[in-house]
């Protein structure tokens, strides 16, 4: 499975509007981070995990021409604003492309792209979309997906196990069921926004605690502020362990 990283900043992005400074003004293109956003592949599948705020963008970039389904965390702005481009790939198929969530994900999409979900008759200039609320592992195209509950805040949201790779992005907290889920990993994806305690989001030293609980043989960290220099954040990490960047692909046996 290749997995390529769409999008790697924080809700803000990085660099951070008005913001001057060292990591907004940086010309490293590390530190360049649009809203966060994966994309996986696996023979001939091709699979989202979120629609970001950049998606356009990140998909123009990535040369992403097929979306097969779309697995979304929660319904915040920036893991959700680039729904609407969803229409190029109803259209291309003539079908419509499936979405998963959980329920409160599923009715808050719904609510948010009311003029989406209104259409009685398929309109060719709408995404055309079929919903489905998961709570437990289900299959996409052969491969078995399981959610992983988290909470970001106080918020019950979804980070996801395909395979042998997890995504855990807007996590605050992993309840212990959860972290049953989330044994023998290849890859470990976890939101990490910056260095001290944060009510929504993961902070470095608590990341770097689970990771030493859950030993994946790689991790990579995403949803970045702009805290965080990405050569000079890199230079900290234990083995194994990566500050993601916009664009990078890896490869998950
Ligand atoms: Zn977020
Ligand atoms: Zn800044
Ligand atoms: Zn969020």
């Amino acid at each position: 499975m290749e997995i390529t990283f769409l999008g790697t900043g924080t809700s803000y992005g990085v660099p951070v509007l008005t913001c001057t400074c060292p990591v907004c003004t940086s010309p490293d293109p590390k530190n360049k981070r649009t809203r966060s956003s994966l994309w996986l592949r696996w023979e001939g599948t091709s699979l989202l995990i979120d629609t970001a705020t950049e998606f356009r963008l990140q998909a123009l970039g990535a040369g992403l021409r097929q979306v097969d389904a779309v697995l979304y965390t929660h319904c915040h702005a920036d893991h959700v604003f680039g729904f609407d481009d969803l229409r190029v790939f109803s259209r291309l198929t003539n079908r419509r492309v499936p979405v998963y969530g959980s329920a409160a994900t599923i009715a808050e999409l719904r609510e948010v792209f009311a003029y989406i979900f209104r259409q009685t008759e398929r309109h060719q200039d709408r995404p055309w979309i079929e919903t489905n609320v998961v709570e437990g592992p289900f299959q996409v195209k052969g491969l078995l997906v399981q959610p992983v509950p988290v909470f970001h805040d106080t918020l019950p949201i979804f980070g996801y196990r395909i395979g042998n790779a997890a995504y855990l992005t807007d996590c605050r907290t992993i309840p212990h069921a959860s972290l049953g889920l989330l044994q023998d990993l290849d890859i470990l994806i976890l939101g990490v926004v910056g260095f001290k305690p944060h009510p929504a989001h993961l902070h470095l030293d608590r990341a770097l605690e689970l990771v030493e609980e859950l030993r994946p043989k790689r991790t990579y960290f995403t949803h970045i502020s702009h805290l965080m220099d990405h050569e000079t954040v890199s230079k900290t990490l234990p083995p194994g362990v990566f500050l993601a960047y916009d664009g990078l692909t890896v490869h998950c046996p």
